[in-house]
C-alpha cells in the first residue's frame, strides 16, 4: 500500500471525498466527533502525498494553541516529518509573525510590545483619568470589551465614531481613539490588534499580499464557526482570487460570540465562496450511543442551524449518569467518588470536569487535593498572571526591547528601589520634553531627579545593561536565572512561609519554561512572544491528570469520561448579574459542546444550592438537562438517599432561604469522607490534615498541612473559595466545621 492508500484506508467515504477534493474552496460541515479535524489533517497529508502541495505551501489555522499543537503532531506523524516552511498554528500566532516580519510596513516599531490584559486596563485607567471619564459612566472593563468588539468587527476609532448613536457610544469611540494613541506611544499592540494589524497590512500592501497568496497556496481552517470578522477577512485576503480554502466546522459548536465570533461566516460560506464544494459527514466516531442521543436532544431545539443526523459508530454504552447534589461541595464529592471508581479502567488524563465559569473549579480542586488525585486546571494563563512571574517577565521584555514603556513602568518598582511617584513624574515629563520613550529618558538620567532617585535609576540601568549583554549569547534560562538573582526579585520571597515558597516555586517554573523554550529553538524574544500568545484555553503542563476546564476551553477535545457539572438554570444557561437575558441558543451550544466531548461516560450533575462568587443561588435544573430523554438516564440521586431527580420540582427559588450547611447536615451523612488524614501523627491541639474548618473571612476549607506546635503552629489550609493560605491558628479564629 502506498502512502495515499494508507491514508484513505482510515477514512469513510464522505471523509474521503473531502480529503481528495482538489483545488477551490471546500466546506466540511458536520456534527461533533464526525472526523472534521481528522479530515483536515489527513487532507494535508494527502495533498503532500499526491504532490499537489509542498510543505511550505500549507497554512493551517485553528483556535487554541493546544488544538494547534495536536494538529501539528497529527500532521507530522502522518507525513513522517515536520512541515518545513509550512504553518500550523493559531490565527494570532500567524498574525503576530506577519507583523514581526513586516513591522515597518505595518507602521509599528521594530520591537513592538504586546500589552497583556492588565496593561490594557492600566492604559484605559490612565486615559479615562485624563479624559475625566468617571468609572460610574463606563468601567475600564466594559470599555475594554467594547473596544475589543469593535476591533474584532474591523472597526477603527473613526468608523466607530461615525456609527455611534448617542453619547454613550460616542464616549466609547473617543476612548478607543485615546486608547490607541496611548498604546502606540507605548510602542505596543494588544491581542486584538494583531488580527486587525495583519488585515490592514495585507489590505495596504498589495505586493506583500500577493507574495503570501502565492506562497501559501493551501489554506485550511478548523473550527471555522468561531471565526470573527477579522479572521474571516484575513482568510479571504490570503486566499486571493482562486482560494484553495478548506473550512471545517459545525455551527452547533459556535461558542465564542462574546469574542466576536460570527456564526454567519459558516452559515453563509457558500455565499462568500460561490464555487464552494460542500461535504457533510454523518457518522460519529467519538461517543457511545446514549451520549450522542442525549446531546442531539439538547441541540435540536436550536433554530439557527442546519438540521443534521449523526449515527454512532461507537455503538451502545452506559447511560448518561445524572446526579442532583445537595450543594457544590456534595457535587465535588460525587465527582471525586466517581473518578476514584473510574480510575481502574480510565487514566486520569482521559477524564475531564467541565464547567461554565472558572469560579466553579474551587470545590473540585479542594476535593482533588484532599484525595491526592492528580489534576490540572486548564487556564494556564493563571500562572503567567502571578505577580512574581509578571514582574520577571517585565524585566525580560526590557532586555529584548529596551524601550518597552509598559514593562519599564512595572519593572522599575520591583523590588522597591525607592523610586516614587515624584521621580516617575520627572521621568515621564523628561520623556515628553525630549520626545523619547520613558526608558530612554531614564537612561539619560534627567537632572530633576533627586540624588537618591538618580542613584536608583542608574543602578537599574546598569543591571539591565549587564543582563542584556548576557542575553546576547546565553540561553534564555540562564538569563532568567541571573535576572532573578541579580535583580533581587527572588530574594523578596526568602522566608519559609508557604506563600513565599509558592512564589519561589513559580519563579523556578519560569526558569524551567525558559529552558523548555530553548529546547524548542526559541530565543528570548521568541519565548516572550509565545507567552504573550497564551490564552485561557492553554494548559501549562499536562501529564496524566484530570482536566478541570471551562466548557469554552474544551472545544475540539475528547475524553473517555466527562463530568458536565453545574447544570442549573442561571449557570448553564448562564445569566450574569445586570444582564438578565442569557443567549439561550449560544448557551445550548455550549452544553452540546460539553456533552459531545465524552467518549464512553457522561455525567451530568447539578446542585440544589450553590455559592458562586460568594452569592447563594438555589438551583432549578437546567432546561438543557430536562431535554435529555429519561430513557437515556441513570439517575443516581435516589441511591444517595435523596429526592430522586424525577420528583425534583423545578421551582423558582432564588437566593435560597436555607443555608448550604442545612443541606449538608441532611445529606452528607453516610457518604461523607472516608478519606482521613494522610499523616497519622496527631497534633497536640487536635489539628490534623484532612480536618474541615471554617474561617470568618475565608469560609470553609480543609487542612492540608500542620507545621510546628504551640505558638509556632501554622496550618496550611485550602479554602473552597479563597484557595491556599497559611494561617496561625491562635490568631486566625478557626472553627471546626
Ligand atoms: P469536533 O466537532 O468535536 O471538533 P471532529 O468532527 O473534529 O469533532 P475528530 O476529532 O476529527 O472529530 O474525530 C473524532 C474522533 O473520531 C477522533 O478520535 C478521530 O480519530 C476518530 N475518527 C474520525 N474518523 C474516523 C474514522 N474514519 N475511523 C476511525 N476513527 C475515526
Ligand atoms: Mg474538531
Amino acid at each position: 500500500m502506498n502512502r495515499l492508500e494508507a491514508l484513505l484506508a482510515e477514512l469513510d467515504d464522505d471523509q474521503k471525498l473531502a480529503v481528495m477534493h482538489g483545488e477551490g474552496p471546500l466546506l466540511v460541515v458536520a456534527g461533533a466527533g464526525s472526523g472534521k479535524t481528522r479530515v483536515l489533517t489527513y487532507r494535508i497529508a494527502a495533498l503532500l502525498a499526491r504532490g499537489l502541495a509542498q510543505p511550505h505551501e500549507i497554512l493551517a489555522v485553528t483556535f487554541t494553541n493546544k488544538a494547534a499543537r495536536e494538529m501539528a503532531e497529527r500532521v507530522e506523524s502522518l507525513v513522517g516529518g515536520s512541515l518545513r516552511g509550512g504553518f500550523v498554528g493559531t490565527f494570532h500566532r500567524f498574525a503576530l509573525k506577519l507583523l514581526r516580519n513586516h513591522a515597518r510596513e505595518a507602521e509599528l516599531p521594530e520591537r513592538f510590545a504586546i500589552a497583556d490584559e492588565d496593561e490594557q486596563r492600566q492604559i484605559l485607567d490612565r486615559v479615562m483619568k485624563r479624559l475625566e471619564i468617571p468609572s460610574t459612566r463606563l468601567t475600564p472593563r466594559a470599555a475594554r470589551s467594547r473596544i475589543s468588539a469593535a476591533k474584532n468587527a474591523l472597526l477603527g476609532p473613526k468608523e466607530l465614531e461615525s456609527r455611534a448613536r448617542g453619547d454613550a457610544e460616542r464616549l466609547v469611540a473617543e476612548l478607543y481613539a485615546a486608547y490607541q494613541d496611548e498604546l502606540r506611544s507605548a510602542a505596543a499592540v494588544d491581542f486584538d490588534d494583531m488580527l486587525l494589524g495583519a488585515v490592514s497590512l495585507l489590505e495596504h500592501h498589495d505586493a506583500l499580499r500577493k507574495s503570501l497568496v502565492s506562497r501559501f497556496r493551501w489554506l485550511l481552517v478548523d473550527e471555522y464557526q468561531d471565526t470573527n470578522l477579522a479572521q474571516a477577512r484575513l482568510v479571504r485576503l490570503l486566499g486571493g482570487k482562486t482560494p484553495n480554502l478548506t473550512a471545517v466546522g459545525d455551527e452547533d459548536q459556535s461558542i465564542y460570540r462574546w469574542r466576536g465570533a460570527e456564526v454567519e461566516n459558516i452559515l453563509h460560506f457558500e455565499a462568500a465562496y460561490p464555487t464552494a464544494h460542500v461535504v457533510t459527514l454523518g457518522r460519529n466516531y467519538r461517543s457511545a450511543e446514549p451520549i450522542l442521543r442525549a446531546a442531539a436532544a439538547v441541540i435540536e431545539r436550536n433554530s439557527r442551524r442546519r438540521p443534521k443526523k449523526l449515527s454512532s459508530e461507537v455503538g451502545s454504552g452506559a447511560p448518561v449518569t445524572v446526579y442532583l447534589a445537595a450543594d457544590e461541595a456534595d457535587e465535588a464529592r460525587f465527582v471525586a467518588d466517581e473518578i476514584g471508581r473510574l480510575r481502574g479502567s480510565v487514566s486520569p488524563g482521559e477524564i475531564a470536569v467541565l464547567f461554565r465559569v472558572n469560579a466553579q473549579s474551587r470545590p473540585f480542586e479542594a476535593e482533588m487535593v484532599r484525595r491526592a488525585l492528580p489534576y490540572v486546571v486548564v487556564g494556564g494563563t493563571r500562572f503567567w498572571e502571578r505577580k512574581e512571574v509578571r514582574d520577571a517577565l517585565a524585566y525580560l521584555r526590557l532586555l529584548v526591547a529596551p524601550d518597552d514603556v509598559l514593562a519599564f513602568r512595572r519593572a522599575i518598582h520591583v523590588p522597591a528601589r525607592g523610586i516614587g511617584q515624584v521621580a516617575m513624574e520627572h521621568l515621564e515629563r523628561a520623556a515628553a520634553t525630549w520626545g523619547v520613550p520613558v526608558p530612554e529618558a531614564a537612561r539619560r538620567l534627567p537632572v530633576e531627579l533627586s540624588p537618591r532617585a538618580r542613584l536608583a535609576v542608574g543602578e537599574f540601568n546598569t543591571l539591565l545593561g549587564e543582563l542584556r549583554a548576557l542575553a546576547a549569547d546565553a540561553p534564555a534560562a540562564e538569563v532568567v536565572r541571573r535576572l532573578l538573582d541579580r535583580s533581587g526579585l527572588a530574594a523578596q520571597y526568602g522566608s519559609e512561609d508557604e506563600d513565599d515558597r509558592a512564589r519561589r516555586a513559580n519563579l523556578d517554573q519560569l526558569v524551567a519554561a525558559a529552558a523548555e523554550a530553548t529546547e524548542r529553538d526559541l530565543d528570548l524574544s521568541g519565548f516572550l512572544d509565545e507567552v504573550a500568545l497564551l490564552t485561557d484555553a492553554d494548559v501549562r503542563r499536562e501529564g496524566d491528570a484530570v482536566q478541570l476546564s471551562t466548557l469554552h476551553a474544551a472545544k475540539g477535545l475528547e475524553f473517555a469520561a466527562v463530568f458536565l457539572v453545574g447544570m442549573e438554570d442561571g449557570l448553564l444557561p448562564l445569566r450574569r448579574e445586570g444582564n438578565g437575558e442569557a443567549d439561550e441558543e449560544e448557551e445550548r451550544r455550549l452544553a452540546y459542546v460539553g456533552m459531545t466531548r465524552a467518549q464512553r461516560r457522561l455525567f451530568l450533575t447539578f446542585a440544589r444550592v450553590r455559592r458562586v462568587n460568594g452569592q447563594l443561588l438555589s438551583g432549578r435544573p437546567s432546561p438543557f438537562l430536562l431535554d435529555v430523554p429519561r430513557e437515556l438516564v441513570d439517575d443516581r440521586t435516589a441511591a444517595a438517599g435523596r429526592d430522586p431527580f424525577r420528583s425534583h420540582a423545578p421551582q423558582p427559588h432564588r437566593h435560597g432561604a436555607r443555608s448550604p450547611a442545612d443541606f449538608r447536615e441532611e445529606h452528607s451523612g453516610p457518604r461523607s469522607t472516608d478519606h482521613g488524614p494522610r499523616s497519622s501523627s496527631r497534633h497536640p491541639d487536635g489539628w490534623r490534615p484532612g480536618l474541615k474548618i471554617r474561617h470568618a473571612t475565608f469560609g470553609s476549607g480543609v487542612i492540608l498541612q500542620v507545621q510546628g506546635t504551640g505558638a509556632q503552629t501554622r496550618l496550611v489550609i485550602f479554602f473552597d473559595r479563597a484557595g491556599r493560605k497559611t494561617l496561625i491558628p491562635s490568631l486566625a479564629k478557626l472553627e471546626r466545621a
